[in-house]
């Protein structure tokens, strides 16, 4: 049987999983405090990159 050599970051996990976010069921999203927008629970928010008050990710806005 096939094994992973080396475990996957919780990053890159994550990365992969955020586009299904709508399919996975039995998965927690809540509400973001900053911009309302639904998200995974204890995550970074997606769409504004705040968790908890604290901007971790920069976001772009984009033209259109
Ligand atoms: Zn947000």
């Amino acid at each position: 049987m096939a094994v992973p050599k080396q475990r996957q970051t919780s990053s890159r996990r994550d990365r992969r999983r955020k586009h299904n976010i709508g399919k996975i069921k039995d998965v927690v999203t809540v509400p973001c405090n900053s911009c309302k927008e639904q998200k995974l629970a204890h995550t970074v928010c997606d769409k504004c990159g705040v968790y908890r008050g604290t901007q971790y990710k920069e976001i772009v806005q984009r033209a259109g």
